[in-house]
């Protein structure tokens, strides 16, 4: 079961810089390291130094922060630390699940959707998500210099039935605000091209991302900025969560927050009617909860679609339905994701 209210107390903080390049460089790359930060047992857990070689382990201290020291089902610590569930290997479960690599033109663009289109701006991330579908991707092949970039800018140039440019990765904050500003004033130049969208976990796992610099760039040009958010659990906003996302509505950003339903993190109504609340008490509205894709490695996050839709029941039981995410799947080479009610 998710915990949403508990007697055990808060990880113990400690201080950290208010630079977030010092707090992206200094997060939690060792097991041993998480598990001592939260006064748990490596007994207590069964964690994988395999699973962390296939995928490493990084966490950043504020969503450490978070966390229930003591607590070895904490549903932040679920979503971040390698255990031997994954080494389990099916058929079903693949390293590209989307089948991604169909739509990866050139280096550094996804294109699957129609009249919109995915720009790989990073390959890193601030935090590894143990369920993330592109956990395998190829991203040292679409890692590239300013100077290919244009061959990206090119391909959207001749493209105009693309409207909007979606900033993915990694997570696309994870760049430098240099490069961002250089980027977003390119594409802003092309003349089809109406919105700019963002698809980031920065801001929930390292507030402080959500500086000036970053508002400068995101709001210098027509291009209408919407930021992602991507938030599984209300433990995640935090009282600085909470302002970062104060900053980019006062920006005059529109702030969405999609999910992934995840067995023992969210899988029931309350926990993600609380999440919907806390989400919309600070100006963000619920957009999409993604059952989990078969992901070679998270095959113990995923959930029966008969369960899914029980869950999902429930949860409309508990909200008005604007406070409701739709459920979806994304199913590979459609041109949009599915609606599973
Ligand atoms: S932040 Fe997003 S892209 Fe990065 S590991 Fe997590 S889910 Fe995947």
């Amino acid at each position: 079961m998710p915990t949403t209210t508990s007697n055990l107390s808060p990880a113990q903080p400690i201080s950290i810089s208010p630079d977030w390049k010092v707090q992206l460089s200094q997060a939690v790359t060792s097991i041993d390291e998480l598990l001592s930060c939260l006064d748990l047992a490596p007994e207590q857990l069964s964690t994988s130094q395999q699973a962390a070689s296939a995928f490493s382990l990084k966490v950043p201290r504020p969503f450490i922060d978070r966390m229930q020291s003591g607590n070895p089902r904490d549903p932040l610590l679920l979503q971040v630390l390698p255990v031997t569930d994954e080494m389990q290997q099916s058929p079903d479960y693949n390293k590209d699940p989307l089948e991604e690599s169909k739509h990866n033109p050139i280096a550094g663009i996804v294109h699957k959707y129609a009249n919109r289109l995915l720009l790989v701006i990073s390959p890193a991330c601030a935090i590894n998500c143990r369920y993330c579908f592109r956990r395998h991707f190829p991203y040292d092949e679409n890692r590239q210099s300013k100077q290919q970039w244009q061959t990206a800018l090119d391909y959207i140039r001749q493209d105009k039935s693309i409207n909007e440019v979606i900033y993915s990765g990694g997570d696309p904050l994870a760049a430098n605000d240099n490069f961002l500003a250089w980027l977003t004033t390119e594409i802003a130049e092309i003349s089809h091209i109406k919105r700019l969208r963002i698809h980031t976990r920065l801001p929930v796992v390292i507030p402080a991302r959500i500086d000036q610099s970053f508002l400068n760039w995101a709001t210098a040009t027509r291009l209408k900025p919407i930021v992602v958010l991507h938030i599984n659990h209300a433990n995640e906003i935090d009282a600085e969560v909470a302002s970062a996302i104060q900053k980019l509505t006062d920006a005059g950003m529109q702030v969405l927050n999609q999910s992934v339903l995840l067995r023992e993190i969210n899988d029931n109504a309350m926990a993600l009617a609380e999440l919907s609340e806390r989400l919309f008490d600070c100006g963000v509205s619920p957009y999409y909860l993604h059952l989990c894709d078969p992901v070679a490695g998270a095959q113990h996050f995923d959930l029966d679609d008969s369960v899914a839709k029980q869950i999902y029941g429930e949860l409309q039981c508990l909200l008005p339905g604007f406070l409701v995410p739709k459920l979806v799947r994304e199913i590979p080479n459609r041109q949009s994701k599915t609606l599973v009610i």
